[in-house]
């Protein structure tokens, strides 16, 4: 037979205590006189005493302490259940968080208390951002890539009306001209093939990164007798699988940029390791750094800082990660330098035979 628990005899503070959501009751000032564990792991305390000793207005945000107020003000007063806001709360170790927060009445002995339930949604939010970043890196890249496509064939006729002309009649204009279009539609191919990496429809096959990061810094000789290049590739037995020249062209990328950003003598660091199911590969330089507000612009098509620059490259190399279902994430600070951190889910060595 089913057991069956009556209500009454629940220990209610026991689920209260151990509830996956934060709450506390607190007083018409503020005043916290209750938390539950979920409190303690959110704001990174040890003990109860540590929230219990201290107010509401501690541990929010300053920006919201208005607000909050005068929602108290509602519950205390009028008995309301609130709506769910989102606020921001300060952590014990200062970090700021992003929570979501009820309010309503809490009755005890004829008196009534705001009852606040709240949960951290600073990962969520965190994950929401990072997909529209990612959806609009894609729509943007899709676009120019439909206007190169568009722009790419009338420049095309007008070379090879150019060509005809030139065959009857000769003008000292003819060849810069057909240089400047062959440029553009140079630009416009490159475009094409970065933004959409499967119009070479390569093959998956196992590829050792390891390898291909060793031949890979092979290519810079001439710029290595002033870069330092430390290699630190652990775990070279395993691999990944994927298209080999989108990858081989995305550590180009990569190893390419870190070179251009040190602008005499510096160090390039490349580390390779595996944790986690995932291949991790760090390229770090002590270059020249970029600003906070320019690492959204980043993968953006045709974004630039360098004279002779395309704006190109990183475009590539965050497509080609995408489509393998990695991870990219950029670390960098102003005059110190940039780390790249790529993520790549591995199957364990395969073998072809
Ligand atoms: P390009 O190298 O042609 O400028 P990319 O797409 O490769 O195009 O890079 C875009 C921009 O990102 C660069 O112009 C530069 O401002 C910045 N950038 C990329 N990698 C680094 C790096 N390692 N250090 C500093 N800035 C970088
Ligand atoms: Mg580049």
């Amino acid at each position: 037979m089913k057991l069956h628990i009556e209500s009454t005899k629940i220990d209610f503070h026991q689920l209260i205590r151990n509830s996956l959501n934060s709450i506390w009751i607190i007083g018409k000032e503020g005043e916290i006189l209750y938390c539950n564990r979920a409190c303690l792991d959110m704001f990174k305390v040890t003990c109860s005493k540590e929230i219990i000793s201290k107010n509401i207005w501690f541990f929010l945000h300053p920006s919201f302490h208005e607000k909050s107020k005068a929602r108290l003000e509602r519950v205390l007063t009028n008995n309301e259940t609130l709506e769910k806001i989102e606020v921001q709360m300060i952590r014990n170790d200062g970090e700021i968080i992003d929570v979501e927060v009820v309010t309503l009445p809490f009755y005890l002995e004829n008196k009534v208390f705001g009852q606040v339930i709240f949960q951290d949604i600073t990962l969520r939010k965190a994950a929401g951002q990072l997909l529209k970043d990612r959806e609009k890196l894609a729509s943007v890249g899709q676009i120019a890539a439909g206007i190169a496509h568009e722009v790419k064939n009338p420049l095309s006729s007008v070379k090879g009306f150019l060509q005809l002309i030139k065959e009857t009649q000769s003008h000292p204009y003819f060849d810069i001209m057909e240089d400047e279009l062959e440029k553009a539609l140079n630009t416009l191919q490159n475009l094409l093939q970065v933004s959409k990496p499967d119009l070479h429809d390569e093959p998956l096959i196992p590829i050792n990164l390891c390898k291909e990061l060793t031949s890979l810094i092979n290519l810079f000789q001439e710029r290595l007798y002033s870069i330092q290049v430390e290699l630190d590739l652990r775990d070279s037995e395993m691999e990944i699988i994927g298209k080999r020249n989108l990858f081989q062209q995305a550590f180009f990328n990569l190893i390419k940029n870190a070179l251009e950003s040190i602008e005499d003598k510096g160090k390039i660091r490349i580390e390779h390791f595996y944790k986690d199911d995932l291949i991790h590969i760090k390229i770090s330089d002590s270059g020249l750094g970029i600003p906070k507000e320019k690492l959204k612009m980043l993968g953006t098509p045709f974004f630039t800082t360098k004279s002779e620059g395309t704006g190109l490259g990183l475009t590539q190399v965050f497509t080609t990660i995408h489509e393998h279902h990695g991870n990219i994430s950029i670390h960098s600070e102003l005059g110190v330098g940039t780390t790249i951190h790529v993520q790549l889910p591995v199957k364990k060595c395969y073998h072809l035979t």
